[in-house]
């Protein structure tokens, strides 16, 4: 169940893709042009909580996601991470030059 007072339950941001369990969008604090968040649709505080499904699905987005990013900012390449605690979110997908 999605909570109503979670930013990442209710992003209102452009959704960048999504599938079953879960979603993409571009972070509101961004590291870098581009930086973007994959989050579970259900309310979880760290990747640990997900099911396999969820889990799965949410790596699953970071591919299609990559494609955008690439056609959209042209990024030298990728940082891909994985945050877990109160402050985090599932993962994020941050373009980067190496
Ligand atoms: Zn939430």
């Amino acid at each position: 169940m999605n909570r109503t007072d979670c930013i990442f339950c209710n992003p209102k941001r452009e959704i960048l893709a999504e599938n079953r369990h879960g979603l993409a969008f571009l972070d509101s604090y961004p590291v870098s042009r581009g930086h973007a968040l994959i989050v579970p649709r259900r309310h979880a505080i760290t990747l640990f909580e997900l099911s396999d499904e969820e889990y799965a699905d949410c790596f699953q987005l970071v591919l299609p996601l990559k494609d955008l990013l690439l056609a959209r900012y042209a990024p030298d390449g990728f940082n891909v991470g994985a945050n877990c605690g109160e402050a985090a979110v599932a993962s994020g997908l941050v373009p980067g030059v190496f």
